[in-house]
């Protein structure tokens, strides 16, 4: 089954109104000139997501959040929930990112009752697993992304409403990444689980992004690569041309 690469910029803590709406703007209008072999999304901060969304509305740029809360309303103060997301024009939500691993604590259940939130709310949930650097260095990789994998997908999860974004935690924002050879290795190894586990159909349709320092001059070996269906990239999409050129980078 062919699968449309999707490059989603994950902004994370980053921007105001003024400059996220110049940047989304930006990144729409290439798209209008370029006609990319590739879908494109920008997740802003939530404080964003309303002034992207109707900055871009009728274009090709898709919208997404960074996070949701599992509930669709209630006392939990903070934080917002899928509908909220989806009621201001956003189409995805990323759900388990490393960032929120680490800072809120949210564990692999949390992360499965997120991404349920999300596919209740029509969202699209980019669900993010990778392993830290110790964990590589013990050599645990396939066994800890494996486990996240199983953990954080839920059962109504389909081609359709789910990408897997696999971010080694120690390749975000440091510059560094790992090997085509070890990227390749984990995709397949991410595609082979979702076939034994969720059968050949979703395995077959299932979009699984690489993320961690991806950048012009990288991705165009990483986005090469079979099981490698496009990027989620945090720096790089801060910056139209940078972001635009990574989208050109898809084959
Ligand atoms: C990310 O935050 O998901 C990410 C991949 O960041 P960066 O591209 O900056 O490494």
């Amino acid at each position: 089954m062919a699968r449309r690469p999707l490059i989603a910029g994950n902004w994370k803590m980053n921007g105001l109104k003024a400059d996220g709406v110049a940047l989304a703007k930006g990144v729409a209008a290439k798209i209008a000139e370029g006609a990319p072999a590739c879908d494109l999304l920008v997740c802003p901060p939530a404080t964003l997501v309303d002034a992207v969304a109707q900055a871009v509305a009728g274009s090709a740029l898709a919208v997404g959040g960074q996070d949701c809360h599992a509930k669709v309303s209630g006392a939990h103060t903070g934080d917002v929930s899928a509908t909220a997301l989806k009621d201001l024009g956003a189409s995805y939500v990323i759900v388990g990112h490393s960032e929120r691993r680490a800072d809120h604590g949210e564990s692999d259940a949390q992360v499965n009752a997120k991404a349920v939130a999300a596919h209740a709310a029509g969202l699209v949930a980019i669900i993010c697993i990778g392993e830290t650097e110790k964990e590589r260095d013990a050599g645990l990789t396939i066994k800890v992304v494996g486990e996240q994998f199983l953990g954080s997908l839920p059962k109504g999860a389909t081609a359709a409403n789910t990408v897997i974004a696999y971010e080694p935690v120690w390749a975000i924002g440091t510059g560094r990444t790992p090997s085509t050879a070890d990227v390749a290795e984990v995709h397949g190894a991410i595609r082979s689980l979702a076939k034994d586990t969720c059968g050949a159909e979703f395995a077959a349709g299932v979009k699984i992004l690489y993320g961690g320092s991806m950048k012009p001059s990288n991705a165009k070996e990483l986005l090469a690569l079979e099981d490698v269906d496009g990027g989620l990239i945090g720096g790089a999409s801060l910056k139209v041309e940078d972001f635009w050129a990574i989208a050109q980078s898809c084959p």
